[in-house]
């Protein structure tokens, strides 16, 4: 239905409230805090969202593909109808649909053409569809918009390629006798047409400018819509996502480098009053970057790594900035990619022990807070509990 039909605003407003609830933990008993902005949440995960799909922008997607099958293959049953129905402005597209009444179907699908087609380039085939002034097929752009001053002087004017091309070239007839200073503008223009390959056999058809196979995928419209401004951000979405972790851990060290993750400074700031005092030593706030970098409790948690590397480390300020460092700093490990998970086996033994301290009013050795990191770390590398095959050295030793 999405693929086909324009969702009203009101009802994707009505499905991502549902969709909020579900993600927080909304529910008769419980009312979960936001933790992020919705429009953060569905936004991909490289520009550091949670990459949850955005419903307009993905229904957009899906609809453009119709355009890609309509443009380049409207001789089934289906083209014929629409074409039937709306009719052609030229060889790709239909006319506009401004009928005010009647079924909407095409019409939402009609109204993206204008986004749609910037993104494409016509490859020309037989030539028998597309139009040598018109139409978008020259890699240096559209003819009429280089050569305006050409286009006046000859007369086919809306010739396709079929027809202004033949065996021995270009068949171009102009008004009337050039200038001489008319001469070097004409042959600038002929240059330009001067490496066209010839017509084969086939059709035109449109070439999608986002991949190199040339070809349109869903998907690729809704990156693009997707992806604003994504050179100018730094964010360890690597780092998060592609680290070897259970899923549930990724959005937890995702909402660390968010820093929001109910600490009790953050519940503060959510007005609930609290004397926040860190539960391990004590001595200050209870903020994200206290517990998870600063604190010496997790230090001595870091030093577990480090101190078998003999790796001097400055402890950075954020958590984004130590999912980058603690990468860099493993440039020299045996298997990066255990070394990667590093940061969240920490991070997650860290968050599980303070748990403890507050909701069951428990607390482990240091010793044990050591040990369940290292076997989470175990854990994770092989997916199987640490007494199983592989020790707890082992893992050690793999960094
Ligand atoms: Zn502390």
């Amino acid at each position: 239905m999405m693929s086909l039909f324009l969702i009203p605003p009101g009802i994707i407003n009505r499905l991502d409230s549902i969709r909020r609830k579900i993600l927080w933990q909304w529910n008769k008993e419980r009312r979960g805090y936001h933790l992020v902005k919705w429009k953060t949440v569905i936004t991909e995960k490289r520009v550091g969202g949670l990459g949850i799909k955005n419903m307009k922008n993905r229904s957009k997607d899906l609809r453009m593909k119709w355009l890609w099958k309509y443009s380049n293959d409207n001789q089934n049953f289906w083209g014929s109808v629409i074409k039937a129905k709306y009719e052609e402005s030229d060889g790709w597209m239909t006319k506009e649909v401004t009928t005010p009444y009647g079924v909407s179907l095409w019409k939402s699908i009609r109204e993206l053409w204008n986004e749609f087609k910037p993104n494409t380039k016509i490859k020309v085939v037989d030539g028998i569809k597309t139009r040598f002034w018109k139409d978008d097929w020259h890699a240096e752009g559209n003819m009429e918009t280089l050569f305006p001053d050409i286009h006046n002087l000859v007369l086919q004017q809306q010739s396709t390629i079929a027809d202004l091309w033949t065996p021995q070239g270009w068949n171009f007839v102009f008004r009337r006798h050039l200038n001489d200073w008319e001469i070097p503008r004409v042959t600038e223009f002929f240059r330009s047409i001067d490496q066209f390959s010839g017509l084969e056999m086939g059709r035109d058809r449109l070439q999608w400018l986002g991949n190199n196979k040339g070809i349109f995928k869903v998907g690729a419209v809704y990156k693009k819509l997707n992806h604003p401004n994504l050179q100018l951000l730094k964010w360890p979405w690597k780092q998060i996502w592609k680290a070897k972790i259970p899923y549930k851990v990724s959005c937890f060290v995702w909402l660390l480098a968010k820093e929001v993750v109910l600490t009790q400074e953050n519940l503060m700031k959510r007005g609930i009053t609290l004397c926040s005092r860190c539960f391990f030593c004590g001595k200050t706030a209870e903020t994200v970057n206290h517990s998870f970098i600063q604190c010496k409790v997790t230090g001595q948690l870091w030093n577990l790594f480090l101190r078998r590397k003999s790796i001097s480390w400055s402890m950075p300020g954020r958590i984004s900035e130590a999912l980058f460092s603690w990468e860099e700093a493993g440039t020299q490990a045996k298997n990066r990619s255990n070394w990667r998970i590093v940061p969240a086996t920490i991070w997650w033994t860290i968050w599980k022990e303070r748990n403890l301290r507050v909701f069951e009013n428990r607390e482990s050795s240091m010793q044990q807070v050591k040990l369940n990191c290292i076997s989470t770390l175990c854990f994770w590398c092989n997916q199987i509990y640490s007494n199983d095959t592989v020790s707890i050295i082992d893992v050690l030793g793999s960094l």
